[in-house]
């Protein structure tokens, strides 16, 4: 019998770790990508491998992505700089630190380490942090990774072909391409990140646009990956714009420094305003930032649903098509757990994930929009 012979649209961090996956299962693949490899918000992305618990679904699906990261790390290529440096929690006053031990059990529920660090060990771990914060969650296992590299590496672990073309719309078993030409296949996968808000106008897809600076060698020394506890709270809640203090320490002495969240803009031109926003929220706790020059900023637009949780499996209507999109700002992290749940539906594999809500059908019925 001939192997299932799947498509997956979109080459980024979660349609090749889809790719991957269904090519483990048997799966003869074709990736389709216009663009490089790992080009989207993939390269635009922190690459900050964290758990998170904005709801047990989001907590579950981190945690068992964290775990395949660990797995996956041996075989990476250096060039994927992975490396486990930690998450730092850091709370502002003694409010946001009350948060912290509810959070700490429900990380370590989901068996990740997480230890609570005094004002006083907070400042000798993280001398650089402004005097008087109140202390810190410290998540040991949390990583970094340079996730173009890792989307290029999985896509020819999968022996998957490329093809260097865009889907411009789904057909009854297929996918139809640019001139017209028609892809047959027995499964679609669509993993185009925002682009499937485009294939598939019923969807409840919105960007969500991020702002990313690099800095110049020999930054503030930073041991950690450095978020603010108010973070859910100040960079996640609401509509409007928003920033909030998260920053990464690169192998090469430089910062890596988000991070701000706007609804609504589809461009990818600097909003300046809002930058120095961002940036003095960063120097507010990282004091020794304003004496450091910035080498690089660049834009990237996360791709969100209305629960902040991704759309994976099957289309409310579309037989055959599978969705994996929707992971906003966590997708380099989310994109292993992605693919497994995505695995475990088209194989009929158990999978812890699928006690949890992923499917498209949750938001209800969506409107059927005309296929051709
Ligand atoms: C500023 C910023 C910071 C972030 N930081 C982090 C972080 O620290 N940790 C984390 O986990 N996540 C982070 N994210 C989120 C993460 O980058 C995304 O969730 C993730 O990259 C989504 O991957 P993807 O493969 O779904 O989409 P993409 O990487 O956008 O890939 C989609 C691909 O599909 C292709 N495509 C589009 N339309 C078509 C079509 N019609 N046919 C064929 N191909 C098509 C595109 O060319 C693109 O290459 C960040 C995002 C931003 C913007």
């Amino acid at each position: 019998m001939s192997a299932l012979h799947a498509i997956v649209i979109g080459g980024g961090m979660v349609g090749a770790a889809c790719a991957d996956t269904l090519a483990r299962g048997g799966a003869r693949v074709t990736v389709l990508e216009p663009g490089p490899v790992g080009g989207g918000a993939t390269a635009a992305s922190m690459g900050h491998l964290v758990v998170m618990d904005d709801s047990p679904a989001q907590l579950a699906l981190t945690a068992r992505s964290l775990e395949l990261w660990e797995a996956l790390a041996p075989a990476l290529p250096p060039q994927a700089d992975y490396h486990t440096c930690g998450t730092l929690w850091v709370a502002s006053d003694d409010e946001e630190l009350a948060a912290v031990e509810p959070k700490r059990q429900a990380y370590l529920a989901a068996g990740r380490r997480a230890t609570l660090l005094t004002a006083a060990e907070l400042s000798r771990t993280e001398p650089q942090l402004r005097p008087g914060l109140a202390g810190a969650l410290r998540v040991p296992g949390d990583s970094v990774v340079y996730a173009p590299v890792v989307a290029r590496f999985l896509l020819e672990r999968a022996g998957a072909t490329l093809r260097r073309e865009a889907a411009m719309a789904l057909t009854d078993g297929g996918v139809r391409l640019a001139g017209g030409v028609v892809l047959r296949a027995d499964v679609v996968v669509v993993a185009n990140g925002i682009g499937a808000a485009e294939l598939l106008p019923e969807l409840p897809l919105r960007q969500r646009k991020g702002h990313l600076l690099i800095t110049e060698r020999g930054a503030p020394a930073v041991n950690h990956q450095l978020v603010e506890l108010g973070y859910l709270k100040s960079a996640h809640g609401g509509d409007g714009d928003s920033v909030a203090f998260n920053v990464q320490p690169r192998p090469t002495g430089q910062l890596l420094i988000g991070s701000s969240r706007q609804f609504e803009r589809p461009d990818r031109d600097i909003d300046w305003p809002l930058l120095r926003r961002m940036l003095r929220r960063a120097a507010d706790f990282l004091p020794a930032l304003a004496r450091t020059s910035a080498l690089r900023v660049w834009t990237g637009q996360r791709c969100a649903t209305p629960d902040h949780l991704p759309l994976i499996g099957p289309h409310p209507h579309l037989d055959g098509v599978f969705l994996a999109t929707g992971h906003e700002g966590l997708g380099i992290t989310t994109a292993l757990g992605t693919a497994e749940a995505l695995g475990a539906q088209l194989f009929g594999e158990p999978s812890a994930l699928l006690a949890h809500d992923f499917t498209p059908a949750r938001f209800g019925r969506v409107p059927e929009a005309i296929h051709a």
